[in-house]
Protein backbone atom coordinates (compact mmCIF):
# COMPACT_ATOMS: atom_id res chain seq x y z
CA UNK A 1 0.00 0.00 0.00
CA UNK A 2 1.08 3.61 -0.68
CA UNK A 3 2.04 5.48 2.17
CA UNK A 4 1.71 8.73 0.75
CA UNK A 5 -2.20 9.30 0.57
CA UNK A 6 -2.63 11.43 -2.36
CA UNK A 7 -4.02 14.95 -2.75
CA UNK A 8 -7.58 14.88 -3.15
CA UNK A 9 -6.84 17.34 -6.02
CA UNK A 10 -5.67 13.60 -7.69
CA UNK A 11 -9.49 12.19 -6.87
CA UNK A 12 -12.39 12.03 -9.10
CA UNK A 13 -14.97 12.65 -6.45
CA UNK A 14 -18.71 12.31 -6.60
CA UNK A 15 -20.95 13.61 -8.32
CA UNK A 16 -18.45 13.27 -11.57
CA UNK A 17 -19.87 11.98 -14.62
CA UNK A 18 -18.35 8.73 -15.40
CA UNK A 19 -18.95 7.27 -19.50
CA UNK A 20 -18.82 3.93 -20.12
CA UNK A 21 -17.92 2.26 -23.87
CA UNK A 22 -20.09 -0.74 -23.92
CA UNK A 23 -23.64 -1.11 -22.00
CA UNK A 24 -23.51 -4.62 -21.34
CA UNK A 25 -23.87 -6.54 -17.74
CA UNK A 26 -20.45 -5.40 -16.72
CA UNK A 27 -21.22 -1.57 -17.19
CA UNK A 28 -24.66 -2.35 -16.07
CA UNK A 29 -23.09 -3.60 -12.48
CA UNK A 30 -20.17 -0.73 -12.63
CA UNK A 31 -23.00 1.58 -12.76
CA UNK A 32 -25.20 0.32 -9.83
CA UNK A 33 -21.98 0.20 -7.74
CA UNK A 34 -21.00 3.89 -9.01
CA UNK A 35 -24.34 5.31 -8.46
CA UNK A 36 -24.16 4.00 -4.36
CA UNK A 37 -21.21 6.22 -4.12
CA UNK A 38 -22.67 9.22 -5.94
CA UNK A 39 -21.34 8.85 -9.07
CA UNK A 40 -23.88 9.66 -12.44
CA UNK A 41 -23.04 7.63 -15.52
CA UNK A 42 -23.57 7.47 -19.39
CA UNK A 43 -23.48 4.89 -21.38
CA UNK A 44 -22.47 4.19 -25.01
CA UNK A 45 -23.86 1.26 -26.59
CA UNK A 46 -25.99 0.29 -29.89
CA UNK A 47 -29.04 -1.27 -28.15
CA UNK A 48 -31.45 1.60 -26.92
CA UNK A 49 -32.51 0.33 -23.74
CA UNK A 50 -28.86 -1.43 -23.09
CA UNK A 51 -28.52 -3.33 -19.47
CA UNK A 52 -26.03 -0.27 -18.35
CA UNK A 53 -28.54 2.11 -19.81
CA UNK A 54 -31.31 1.26 -17.79
CA UNK A 55 -29.56 2.31 -14.82
CA UNK A 56 -27.58 5.44 -16.04
CA UNK A 57 -27.95 8.85 -16.47
CA UNK A 58 -28.15 8.50 -19.99
CA UNK A 59 -27.41 6.62 -23.50
CA UNK A 60 -25.31 7.92 -26.62
CA UNK A 61 -26.98 5.09 -29.14
CA UNK A 62 -24.40 4.33 -31.45
CA UNK A 63 -21.58 1.71 -32.57
CA UNK A 64 -18.61 1.45 -30.28
CA UNK A 65 -16.64 2.37 -33.58
CA UNK A 66 -18.27 5.64 -34.15
CA UNK A 67 -15.74 8.01 -33.19
CA UNK A 68 -18.01 10.94 -33.74
CA UNK A 69 -19.97 9.21 -31.22
CA UNK A 70 -17.48 8.45 -28.46
CA UNK A 71 -16.57 12.12 -28.54
CA UNK A 72 -19.82 13.25 -27.49
CA UNK A 73 -19.80 10.65 -24.57
CA UNK A 74 -16.77 11.81 -23.41
CA UNK A 75 -17.55 15.48 -23.82
CA UNK A 76 -20.41 15.00 -21.18
CA UNK A 77 -18.52 12.77 -18.78
CA UNK A 78 -15.38 13.27 -16.47
CA UNK A 79 -14.07 10.29 -16.80
CA UNK A 80 -14.21 7.06 -19.47
CA UNK A 81 -14.13 3.81 -18.70
CA UNK A 82 -14.94 0.70 -20.75
CA UNK A 83 -16.94 -2.77 -20.37
CA UNK A 84 -14.85 -5.13 -23.40
CA UNK A 85 -11.40 -4.17 -24.48
CA UNK A 86 -11.85 -4.43 -28.23
CA UNK A 87 -11.95 -0.27 -28.40
CA UNK A 88 -10.56 0.82 -31.77
CA UNK A 89 -7.53 2.94 -31.32
CA UNK A 90 -9.38 5.75 -33.33
CA UNK A 91 -11.71 5.73 -30.22
CA UNK A 92 -9.50 5.49 -27.51
CA UNK A 93 -7.65 8.76 -29.25
CA UNK A 94 -11.22 10.83 -29.63
CA UNK A 95 -11.81 9.97 -25.91
CA UNK A 96 -8.46 10.53 -24.48
CA UNK A 97 -9.08 14.14 -26.40
CA UNK A 98 -11.79 14.73 -25.19
CA UNK A 99 -11.45 13.68 -21.59
CA UNK A 100 -10.00 11.78 -18.86
CA UNK A 101 -9.26 7.99 -19.37
CA UNK A 102 -7.58 6.59 -16.52
CA UNK A 103 -6.81 3.11 -18.02
CA UNK A 104 -5.03 4.73 -20.90
CA UNK A 105 -4.72 2.71 -24.48
CA UNK A 106 -1.87 1.30 -23.66
CA UNK A 107 -3.42 -1.75 -21.86
CA UNK A 108 -5.98 -2.08 -24.27
CA UNK A 109 -3.77 -2.42 -26.98
CA UNK A 110 -1.81 -5.51 -25.29
CA UNK A 111 -4.78 -7.31 -23.92
CA UNK A 112 -6.60 -6.96 -27.65
CA UNK A 113 -3.76 -9.47 -29.31
CA UNK A 114 -3.34 -12.41 -27.60
CA UNK A 115 0.71 -12.31 -28.92
CA UNK A 116 1.19 -9.08 -27.72
CA UNK A 117 -0.08 -10.16 -24.32
CA UNK A 118 1.57 -13.63 -23.75
CA UNK A 119 5.14 -11.37 -25.11
CA UNK A 120 4.25 -8.94 -22.91
CA UNK A 121 3.54 -10.94 -19.97
CA UNK A 122 6.80 -13.40 -20.92
CA UNK A 123 8.77 -10.63 -21.02
CA UNK A 124 8.29 -9.14 -17.67
CA UNK A 125 9.01 -12.53 -16.34
CA UNK A 126 5.50 -13.95 -16.07
CA UNK A 127 4.41 -17.35 -16.87
CA UNK A 128 2.40 -17.77 -19.53
CA UNK A 129 1.59 -20.79 -21.72
CA UNK A 130 4.10 -21.95 -24.47
CA UNK A 131 3.34 -19.73 -27.52
CA UNK A 132 4.73 -19.87 -31.17
CA UNK A 133 2.92 -16.23 -33.22
CA UNK A 134 1.59 -17.59 -36.61
CA UNK A 135 1.18 -15.59 -40.11
CA UNK A 136 0.64 -18.86 -42.11
CA UNK A 137 -0.65 -22.37 -42.16
CA UNK A 138 3.31 -23.25 -42.50
CA UNK A 139 3.87 -21.52 -39.12
CA UNK A 140 1.17 -23.62 -37.58
CA UNK A 141 2.64 -26.55 -39.36
CA UNK A 142 5.87 -25.69 -37.99
CA UNK A 143 4.48 -25.43 -34.01
CA UNK A 144 2.56 -29.04 -34.58
CA UNK A 145 6.24 -30.67 -34.42
CA UNK A 146 7.40 -28.19 -31.75
CA UNK A 147 4.19 -28.77 -29.79
CA UNK A 148 4.78 -32.65 -30.02
CA UNK A 149 1.29 -33.24 -32.23
CA UNK A 150 -1.08 -31.24 -29.62
CA UNK A 151 -1.72 -27.53 -29.56
CA UNK A 152 -4.72 -25.26 -29.36
CA UNK A 153 -4.56 -22.63 -32.37
CA UNK A 154 -6.84 -19.15 -31.66
CA UNK A 155 -7.38 -16.16 -33.34
CA UNK A 156 -4.97 -13.09 -31.99
CA UNK A 157 -8.06 -10.91 -32.12
CA UNK A 158 -11.59 -10.86 -31.32
CA UNK A 159 -12.05 -14.37 -29.91
CA UNK A 160 -14.24 -15.00 -26.77
CA UNK A 161 -16.24 -18.21 -25.13
CA UNK A 162 -14.20 -20.09 -27.20
CA UNK A 163 -14.73 -18.82 -30.73
CA UNK A 164 -12.00 -18.75 -33.26
CA UNK A 165 -10.47 -21.32 -31.58
CA UNK A 166 -9.10 -25.02 -32.81
CA UNK A 167 -8.12 -27.71 -30.69
CA UNK A 168 -5.07 -29.47 -33.33
CA UNK A 169 -4.54 -33.04 -32.66
CA UNK A 170 -3.35 -34.89 -35.50
CA UNK A 171 -2.10 -34.32 -38.84
CA UNK A 172 -5.75 -34.77 -40.27
CA UNK A 173 -6.98 -31.72 -37.48
CA UNK A 174 -4.16 -29.95 -39.64
CA UNK A 175 -5.32 -30.49 -42.60
CA UNK A 176 -9.32 -30.07 -41.94
CA UNK A 177 -8.81 -26.54 -40.71
CA UNK A 178 -6.75 -24.87 -42.97
CA UNK A 179 -9.24 -23.36 -44.93
CA UNK A 180 -11.03 -22.03 -41.54
CA UNK A 181 -7.18 -20.72 -40.65
CA UNK A 182 -7.04 -19.03 -44.48
CA UNK A 183 -9.76 -17.35 -44.06
CA UNK A 184 -9.01 -16.23 -40.61
CA UNK A 185 -6.12 -14.86 -42.14
CA UNK A 186 -7.94 -13.21 -44.85
CA UNK A 187 -10.27 -11.57 -42.45
CA UNK A 188 -7.41 -10.07 -40.47
CA UNK A 189 -5.70 -8.44 -43.19
CA UNK A 190 -9.03 -6.89 -44.93
CA UNK A 191 -9.59 -5.62 -41.33
CA UNK A 192 -6.50 -3.50 -42.27
CA UNK A 193 -4.20 -5.41 -39.38
CA UNK A 194 -0.47 -6.14 -40.25
CA UNK A 195 0.38 -7.86 -36.68
CA UNK A 196 0.18 -11.69 -36.37
CA UNK A 197 -3.84 -13.01 -37.52
CA UNK A 198 -3.25 -16.41 -35.34
CA UNK A 199 -1.36 -17.88 -32.03
CA UNK A 200 -0.33 -21.44 -31.66
CA UNK A 201 -0.17 -22.28 -28.23
CA UNK A 202 0.78 -25.55 -26.46
CA UNK A 203 -1.89 -27.82 -25.15
CA UNK A 204 -1.82 -27.52 -21.06
CA UNK A 205 -3.29 -30.72 -20.07
CA UNK A 206 -4.33 -28.96 -16.72
CA UNK A 207 -6.09 -29.70 -13.48
CA UNK A 208 -8.17 -26.98 -13.31
CA UNK A 209 -8.90 -22.95 -13.97
CA UNK A 210 -8.30 -20.55 -11.87
CA UNK A 211 -8.71 -16.55 -12.10
CA UNK A 212 -7.78 -13.81 -10.08
CA UNK A 213 -9.07 -10.13 -10.37
CA UNK A 214 -6.78 -7.53 -9.23
CA UNK A 215 -7.42 -4.03 -8.81
CA UNK A 216 -4.98 -0.88 -8.75
CA UNK A 217 -5.23 2.53 -8.27
CA UNK A 218 -3.31 5.49 -9.68
CA UNK A 219 -1.02 5.58 -6.92
CA UNK A 220 0.06 2.28 -7.26
CA UNK A 221 -1.77 0.70 -5.09
CA UNK A 222 -2.89 -3.44 -6.02
CA UNK A 223 -5.48 -5.72 -3.95
CA UNK A 224 -6.30 -8.89 -5.55
CA UNK A 225 -9.55 -10.62 -4.24
CA UNK A 226 -9.39 -13.82 -3.56
CA UNK A 227 -9.09 -16.46 -6.45
CA UNK A 228 -11.75 -18.01 -8.09
CA UNK A 229 -12.12 -21.80 -9.33
CA UNK A 230 -13.74 -21.52 -12.48
CA UNK A 231 -15.95 -24.77 -14.62
CA UNK A 232 -16.87 -23.97 -18.41
CA UNK A 233 -19.24 -26.36 -20.21
CA UNK A 234 -18.81 -25.79 -23.80
CA UNK A 235 -16.02 -23.28 -23.54
CA UNK A 236 -18.49 -20.99 -21.66
CA UNK A 237 -18.09 -20.05 -17.74
CA UNK A 238 -20.21 -22.27 -16.05
CA UNK A 239 -19.52 -22.08 -12.19
CA UNK A 240 -17.01 -20.22 -9.89
CA UNK A 241 -15.92 -21.62 -6.78
CA UNK A 242 -14.52 -19.51 -4.19
CA UNK A 243 -12.91 -20.24 -1.65
CA UNK A 244 -10.79 -22.23 -4.70
CA UNK A 245 -10.31 -25.65 -3.92
CA UNK A 246 -6.48 -25.96 -4.01
CA UNK A 247 -3.87 -26.16 -1.74
CA UNK A 248 -2.84 -22.89 -0.11
CA UNK A 249 0.61 -22.13 -1.92
CA UNK A 250 -1.27 -22.39 -5.38
CA UNK A 251 -3.77 -20.19 -4.31
CA UNK A 252 -1.18 -17.83 -2.82
CA UNK A 253 1.07 -17.92 -5.78
CA UNK A 254 -1.82 -17.37 -7.84
CA UNK A 255 -2.33 -14.00 -6.17
CA UNK A 256 1.26 -12.99 -6.24
CA UNK A 257 1.05 -13.61 -10.09
CA UNK A 258 -2.05 -11.33 -10.76
CA UNK A 259 -0.75 -8.45 -8.54
CA UNK A 260 2.39 -8.63 -10.48
CA UNK A 261 0.56 -8.30 -13.81
CA UNK A 262 -0.91 -5.37 -12.28
CA UNK A 263 1.75 -3.50 -11.00
CA UNK A 264 4.09 -4.96 -14.47
CA UNK A 265 1.50 -3.32 -17.34
CA UNK A 266 0.82 -0.19 -14.55
CA UNK A 267 -3.11 -0.78 -14.86
CA UNK A 268 -5.25 1.42 -13.49
CA UNK A 269 -8.58 -0.06 -12.66
CA UNK A 270 -9.17 -4.16 -12.90
CA UNK A 271 -7.51 -6.77 -15.16
CA UNK A 272 -8.54 -10.23 -14.79
CA UNK A 273 -5.76 -12.83 -15.15
CA UNK A 274 -7.37 -15.94 -16.23
CA UNK A 275 -4.85 -19.02 -15.55
CA UNK A 276 -4.57 -22.85 -15.93
CA UNK A 277 -3.03 -24.88 -12.88
CA UNK A 278 -0.83 -27.74 -14.61
CA UNK A 279 -0.84 -31.56 -13.00
CA UNK A 280 2.41 -30.86 -11.40
CA UNK A 281 0.96 -27.55 -9.45
CA UNK A 282 2.53 -24.48 -11.92
CA UNK A 283 0.78 -22.04 -12.77
CA UNK A 284 0.21 -20.66 -16.24
CA UNK A 285 -1.53 -17.42 -17.33
CA UNK A 286 -3.84 -18.05 -20.28
CA UNK A 287 -5.34 -14.90 -21.15
CA UNK A 288 -6.09 -11.08 -19.92
CA UNK A 289 -9.49 -8.96 -19.81
CA UNK A 290 -8.53 -5.12 -18.30
CA UNK A 291 -11.89 -4.97 -16.79
CA UNK A 292 -14.56 -6.66 -14.29
CA UNK A 293 -14.77 -10.02 -15.26
CA UNK A 294 -17.38 -12.71 -15.41
CA UNK A 295 -15.82 -14.62 -12.80
CA UNK A 296 -15.65 -12.03 -10.01
CA UNK A 297 -19.24 -11.78 -9.83
CA UNK A 298 -19.41 -13.59 -6.72
CA UNK A 299 -17.59 -11.09 -4.78
CA UNK A 300 -21.42 -8.67 -5.20
CA UNK A 301 -22.69 -10.69 -2.31
CA UNK A 302 -19.41 -12.91 -0.56
CA UNK A 303 -17.14 -9.97 -0.28
CA UNK A 304 -16.30 -6.35 1.73
CA UNK A 305 -16.41 -4.51 -1.67
CA UNK A 306 -17.65 -6.21 -5.50
CA UNK A 307 -15.18 -6.38 -8.50
CA UNK A 308 -17.73 -3.20 -9.26
CA UNK A 309 -17.07 -0.79 -6.70
CA UNK A 310 -13.56 -1.71 -6.85
CA UNK A 311 -13.15 -0.61 -10.20
CA UNK A 312 -14.64 2.53 -9.54
CA UNK A 313 -12.92 3.37 -6.62
CA UNK A 314 -9.14 2.85 -8.63
CA UNK A 315 -10.34 4.93 -11.82
CA UNK A 316 -11.48 6.97 -9.70
CA UNK A 317 -7.74 7.09 -7.68
CA UNK A 318 -9.85 6.97 -4.39
CA UNK A 319 -8.38 3.80 -1.67
CA UNK A 320 -8.99 0.63 -2.60
CA UNK A 321 -11.81 -1.43 -0.80
CA UNK A 322 -11.29 -3.78 1.70
CA UNK A 323 -10.94 -7.82 -0.57
CA UNK A 324 -12.05 -9.92 2.74
CA UNK A 325 -14.02 -13.22 1.70
CA UNK A 326 -16.82 -12.76 4.15
CA UNK A 327 -18.25 -16.62 2.73
CA UNK A 328 -17.60 -19.10 0.82
CA UNK A 329 -19.97 -18.62 -2.23
CA UNK A 330 -20.60 -20.20 -5.76
CA UNK A 331 -21.82 -18.23 -8.61
CA UNK A 332 -23.78 -19.77 -11.53
CA UNK A 333 -23.80 -18.08 -14.94
CA UNK A 334 -27.51 -18.04 -16.11
CA UNK A 335 -27.86 -18.36 -20.10
CA UNK A 336 -30.60 -18.02 -22.26
CA UNK A 337 -32.02 -21.83 -21.85
CA UNK A 338 -31.85 -21.42 -18.20
CA UNK A 339 -33.78 -17.94 -17.80
CA UNK A 340 -37.37 -19.98 -18.15
CA UNK A 341 -36.65 -22.70 -15.46
CA UNK A 342 -35.54 -20.03 -13.15
CA UNK A 343 -38.06 -17.82 -13.34
CA UNK A 344 -40.31 -20.99 -13.26
CA UNK A 345 -38.43 -21.82 -9.93
CA UNK A 346 -38.27 -18.05 -8.05
CA UNK A 347 -40.66 -18.95 -5.83
CA UNK A 348 -38.64 -21.66 -4.08
CA UNK A 349 -35.45 -19.49 -4.44
CA UNK A 350 -33.86 -20.09 -1.01
CA UNK A 351 -32.64 -17.25 1.09
CA UNK A 352 -28.95 -17.85 0.85
CA UNK A 353 -29.34 -17.77 -2.98
CA UNK A 354 -28.92 -14.27 -4.56
CA UNK A 355 -30.39 -13.68 -8.15
CA UNK A 356 -29.31 -11.60 -10.76
CA UNK A 357 -30.41 -10.49 -13.88
CA UNK A 358 -29.08 -8.29 -15.98
CA UNK A 359 -32.47 -6.52 -17.98
CA UNK A 360 -31.50 -7.99 -21.51
CA UNK A 361 -34.40 -8.71 -23.93
CA UNK A 362 -34.11 -11.86 -25.88
CA UNK A 363 -33.37 -15.08 -23.86
CA UNK A 364 -31.05 -16.68 -26.69
CA UNK A 365 -29.27 -19.56 -26.22
CA UNK A 366 -25.87 -19.79 -24.38
CA UNK A 367 -26.33 -15.41 -24.33
CA UNK A 368 -25.26 -14.49 -20.22
CA UNK A 369 -28.35 -13.48 -19.08
CA UNK A 370 -27.49 -13.59 -15.42
CA UNK A 371 -25.86 -15.22 -12.37
CA UNK A 372 -26.61 -16.61 -9.00
CA UNK A 373 -24.84 -16.18 -6.15
CA UNK A 374 -24.84 -19.30 -3.89
CA UNK A 375 -23.79 -17.98 -0.64
CA UNK A 376 -23.09 -20.88 2.02
CA UNK A 377 -20.94 -22.21 5.09
CA UNK A 378 -18.89 -24.68 2.26
CA UNK A 379 -18.64 -24.86 -1.33
CA UNK A 380 -19.89 -28.66 -1.31
CA UNK A 381 -23.22 -27.43 0.00
CA UNK A 382 -23.96 -25.25 -2.46
CA UNK A 383 -22.72 -27.22 -5.14
CA UNK A 384 -25.29 -30.33 -3.98
CA UNK A 385 -27.48 -27.11 -4.88
CA UNK A 386 -27.05 -26.33 -8.09
CA UNK A 387 -26.89 -29.88 -9.18
CA UNK A 388 -30.46 -30.41 -7.63
CA UNK A 389 -32.29 -27.24 -8.64
CA UNK A 390 -32.51 -28.39 -11.73
CA UNK A 391 -32.17 -25.12 -14.01
CA UNK A 392 -28.80 -26.05 -14.86
CA UNK A 393 -29.45 -29.51 -16.80
CA UNK A 394 -27.86 -29.74 -19.79
CA UNK A 395 -28.47 -29.11 -23.03
P1 LIG B 1 -9.57 -18.65 -23.97
O1 LIG B 1 -10.50 -18.10 -25.00
O2 LIG B 1 -8.14 -18.46 -24.28
O3 LIG B 1 -9.92 -18.19 -22.58
O4 LIG B 1 -9.84 -20.22 -23.93
C1 LIG B 1 -11.12 -20.74 -23.59
C2 LIG B 1 -10.94 -22.07 -22.89
O5 LIG B 1 -10.32 -23.03 -23.77
C3 LIG B 1 -10.04 -22.03 -21.67
O6 LIG B 1 -10.76 -21.58 -20.55
C4 LIG B 1 -9.58 -23.48 -21.58
O7 LIG B 1 -10.59 -24.27 -20.99
C5 LIG B 1 -9.43 -23.88 -23.04
N1 LIG B 1 -8.02 -23.61 -23.49
C6 LIG B 1 -7.58 -22.45 -24.01
N2 LIG B 1 -6.25 -22.51 -24.28
C7 LIG B 1 -5.84 -23.75 -23.94
C8 LIG B 1 -4.57 -24.42 -23.96
N3 LIG B 1 -3.46 -23.83 -24.42
N4 LIG B 1 -4.53 -25.69 -23.48
C9 LIG B 1 -5.64 -26.30 -23.02
N5 LIG B 1 -6.86 -25.72 -22.99
C10 LIG B 1 -6.98 -24.46 -23.43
Amino acid sequence: MSTHPPKTADVVLPPATIGILGGGQLGRMMALAGRHMGYRFRVLDPTPDAPAAQVADGQVVAAYDDVDAARRLAEQCDLVTYEFENVSAAVTDALSHACDVPQGSELLAICQHRVREKATLARHGLPVTPFVPASSLDDLGVAFEQFGGRMVVKTCRGGYDGKGQWMVQSRDDLVRHAHEWAQAIDRHRSAGFDDHPLIAEAYVPFQGELSVIVARNRRGDVRAFPPAENVHRRHILHMSIVPARYPADVIARAEDIARRVAASLGVVGLIAVEMFVTQDGQILINELAPRPHNSGHYTLDACATSQFEQHIRAICNLPLGDVRLYSPVVMVNVLGQHVSPLLARMGEMPSHVKVHLYGKAEAKRDRKMGHVNVVVDDVAQALQWVEGFGVWDEP
